[in-house]
């Protein structure tokens, strides 16, 4: 079985490829696709993003599966912000590192106990423009009140675990692919997988 995942993302590729490691599937993403694609984020959910990125690419590619996966930071503190926004959250030419910059600002002064925070994921399945499954997965932790660490990508190094004393970009990828919001969602989705060859 063949998986298309919608994403153009090397780092979160990267992660999904280690989480599914040992499935009996072919995972590609666009960038291995010779059709190129340029998807507009503009659903209100995570899960309507997601389902997006997916059909975009269910419409050339008969009776394959396409996973969408849209993820994102979600800050109490800031109402949810910057949620389905994360990518672009300092703006339309924002960089890991200026959105992990304007998160600090927004926070600065702002207790540890008010700091907590969740980073969500979302996956659909979809197969000939049809709605398969959804998986979610979520990690509850804080923003830290600066950078630390050199793993991961993202919010990584401002997102702090108090069980691991760690922010997630200090953890190894083995740990942060374990227990990530990516992780569990992925975790849901193998054991389908498995589940529907059988
Ligand atoms: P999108 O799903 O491509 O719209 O982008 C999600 C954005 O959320 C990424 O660009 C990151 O900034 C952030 N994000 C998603 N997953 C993670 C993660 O595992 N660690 C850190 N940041 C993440």
């Amino acid at each position: 079985m063949k998986l298309i995942v919608a994403t153009k993302n090397k780092d979160k590729f990267k992660e999904i490829k280690e989480i599914l490691k040992g499935l009996r599937v072919s995972i590609i993403s666009l960038n291995d696709l010779e059709k190129k694609f340029h998807i507009i984020e503009n659903g209100k959910t995570f899960q309507e993003n997601a389902f997006k990125k997916a059909l975009a690419v269910s419409k050339h590619y008969k009776d394959s599966y396409i996973l969408g996966e849209d993820s994102g930071l979600e800050v109490n503190y800031l109402n949810g912000a910057p949620g389905i926004y994360a990518k672009r959250y300092a703006g339309p030419k924002a960089t890991y590192k200026s959105n992990n910059k304007k998160l600090l600002r927004s926070l600065q002064g702002v207790p540890y106990k008010r700091r907590q925070a969740a980073f969500r994921c979302c996956l659909v399945l979809v197969c000939n423009k049809e709605l398969v499954k959804v998986f979610e997965g979520k990690l509850r932790g804080r923003v830290y009140d600066q950078a630390r660490g050199e793993n991961g990508f993202g919010y990584d190094p401002v997102f702090y675990l108090t069980h691991y004393k760690k922010t997630v970009a200090e953890l190894r990828s083995s740990i942060k692919n374990k227990i990530s919001h990516r992780a569990k969602a992925f975790k849901k989705l193998r054991s389908y997988l498995e589940n529907k060859k059988s």
